[in-house]
């Protein structure tokens, strides 16, 4: 699950990350009355505007905009709310923009210039261990960074049982240049953060940039946090933070029902029953010449109501061509679930127009291939996986 930059920036606060204040706004009228608060506790009559979406990329698109005066929060606010904004990690059409976030400017000018680094955490699932990701050439373009000058870039594995040890934070203040105030600063930081980052369960922290102000203070101007979906359950109050409406809808109701569908772009629609297995099905639809439209593991019980729900998810997909059925019959006996198949079928009348192509192996699967070939229904049955591939591939012909 990703979050907003403002709740990001909340969950950082909360395990003591030092943060760019800022308050969110859905109208202008929010936005004028964040600003006037934000000054009473900041002391700063300039505020930066903060498109919220998830996609990084803003300041690039026109999403950051820096206002000197209340008028100008008013009218930089007005332009950002509403805007489809379009930066290269959006869709090519953009995103609507229905909130802000009104920040202090902390970009203030002083007796030395700021400076913008780059700290990420995530898993290095090679090693096994979490890793801290950083570099000096912090900003907008990180990407540019590691093309071009990839040893700007340095990274320090954590093992999780030890955590981050004290040496270690030192060495990222040492790394980046740091010294005096801000290098203890930032050695509290990134403590700090990958406290955070344990605690919440994260899967991604990536804040860029972290900025060094003028007055030696070390914060956090951007946050992207992606929370584990599959911890989510030991913090029940994270599910408020989800945004639905940057959530793609099918993947919303399917949630709701308890499957496991995730959108993808091609032809072929699947229903199978275990991670693993839908996994093998989508290569074998790639091998057909065909490419997957969805991932949808129905677990274990594939009866008809369940069956039918996947059809219609499944099916509001204007792409799907074919859909590919492939279920393990182990504890679930074959016969049932093709039972299910046509009863599902049955029921939805005309609203399948596509062909289906069932592949079921495992207990009573000879039976369950007579009662699919016997229903009449433009279903075709297969016990072989290669003898679904070629189906597959003749459908989508
Ligand atoms: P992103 O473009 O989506 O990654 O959004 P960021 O939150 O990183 O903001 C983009 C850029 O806006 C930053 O790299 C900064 O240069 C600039 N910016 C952010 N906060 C301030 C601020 O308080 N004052 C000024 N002047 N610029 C800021
Ligand atoms: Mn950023």
């Amino acid at each position: 699950m990703n979050l907003h930059e403002y709740q990001g920036k909340e969950l950082l606060a909360s395990y003591g990350v030092a943060i760019q204040r800022g308050i969110v706004a859905k109208t202008t009228d929010e936005a004028v009355d964040a600003a006037k608060e934000l000054t009473s506790t900041t002391g700063t009559s300039w505020h930066v505007i903060k498109a919220q979406i998830h996609a990084g990329g803003r300041g690039k698109g026109g999403g950051v905009k820096l206002a000197k005066s209340i008028d100008e929060v008013a009218s930089v606010a007005g332009a950002i709310l509403g805007m489809q904004l379009i930066t290269p990690q959006t869709p090519p059409e953009g995103k609507k923009v229905n909130q802000v976030l009104v920040a202090e400017d902390v970009y203030y000018p002083g007796a030395t210039e700021p400076s913008e680094f780059y700290i990420s955490v995530l898993l290095n699932r090679a090693s096994g261990k979490n890793m801290i990701l950083y570099s000096t050439e912090g900003g907008m373009d990180i990407e540019a960074v590691a093309e071009a000058t990839p040893h700007l870039i340095f990274t320090e594995e954590i093992d999780p049982s030890l955590g981050l040890l004290p040496f270690q934070a030192r060495k990222i203040a040492f790394n980046l240049d740091l010294s005096g105030t801000a290098f203890k600063e930032m050695t509290r930081f990134v403590t700090a953060l990958y406290n955070a980052f344990i605690g919440s369960d994260a899967s991604l922290f990536e804040i860029n940039p972290v900025l060094k102000t003028s007055d030696e203070r070390i914060i956090a101007v951007d946050a992207k946090v992606t929370l584990d979906d599959n911890s989510l359950f030991r913090h029940p109050n994270f599910e408020d933070l989800r945004d639905f409406s940057e959530e793609n809808p099918v993947e919303v109701e399917a949630r709701a029902v308890g499957l496991n569908y995730v959108d993808l772009d091609g032809n072929v629609g699947c229903m199978v029953n275990g991670a693993g297995l839908a996994m093998a099905t989508m290569d074998l639809i790639k091998q057909a010449g065909g490419e997957p439209a969805n991932f949808l593991d129905v677990g274990g019980t594939a009866d008809a109501a369940r069956v039918e729900t996947a059809f219609r998810l499944i099916l509001k997909d204007p792409n799907v061509k074919a859909i590919l059925i492939n279920i393990f019959g182990g504890i679930v006996r074959c016969d049932r679930v093709a039972q299910g198949i046509v009863d599902a079928y049955k029921n939805m009348g005309d609203a399948i127009q596509v062909p289906i192509i069932v592949r079921l192996q495992g207990t009573n699967a000879d039976i369950a291939k007579e009662l699919i070939d016997a229903s009449g229904l433009n279903v075709l049955s297969a016990i072989a996986f290669q003898e679904a591939a070629d189906k597959v591939q003749k459908a989508i012909r």
